[in-house]
C-alpha cells in the first residue's frame, strides 16, 4: 500500500539496513545512498523512507514531502561540490523512463557535462 513498508522492497530494505548501501544522509523521512552502478562521478539516490512505487504513486498530500526531497538534493549537490558546476535530479517514472527499482527516488548526478537530451 502506498507509504506503507514493503517486506520485499530493494530500497526499502536498504532503508532499514537489511541490505548494505554507502549512506551519505539520513532524517526521519528521508535516507539518501550512493547508486551502486554511478553513471556520473557524483551520483547518489535521496528516497523518502515511506514506500511509494513510484511518483504516480504519491498522493496530493505530500508536496512537503517531494519538496523536502528536491532541497536535500540540493544540499546534497552542494556538499558533493557540484553546486556551482551543475547537477541534474532525475526521477524516472514507469516503463517508458526505465524506472527499474519501484521505490520512488531521485538522482542526483554530477561531477561531469551532462548531455541532454537525454538518450
Ligand atoms: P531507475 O532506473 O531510475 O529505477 O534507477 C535505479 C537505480 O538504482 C540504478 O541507477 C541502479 O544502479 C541503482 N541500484 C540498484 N540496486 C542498487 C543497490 N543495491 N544499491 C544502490 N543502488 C542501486
Ligand atoms: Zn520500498
Amino acid at each position: 500500500m502506498s507509504g506503507e513498508p514493503s517486506a520485499d522492497c530493494l530500497f526499502c530494505r536498504i532503508v532499514r539496513r537489511e541490505l548494505p548501501s554507502k549512506v551519505v544522509y539520513e532524517d526521519e523521512r528521508l535516507f539518501v545512498f550512493e547508486d551502486i552502478h554511478p553513471k556520473a562521478p557524483v551520483h547518489v539516490l535521496v528516497v523518502p523512507k515511506r514506500h511509494f512505487s513510484s511518483l504516480e504513486e504519491v498522493p496530493e498530500g505530500e508536496a512537503a514531502l517531494l519538496g523536502e526531497i528536491l532541497l536535500r538534493a540540493r544540499m546534497l549537490a552542494r556538499e558533493k561540490g557540484v553546486g556551482a558546476s551543475g547537477y541534474r535530479i532525475v526521477l524516472n517514472t514507469a516503463r517508458d523512463a526505465g524506472q527499474s527499482v519501484f521505490h520512488i527516488h531521485f538522482h542526483v548526478l554530477g561531477g561531469r557535462l551532462l548531455h541532454w537530451p537525454p538518450g
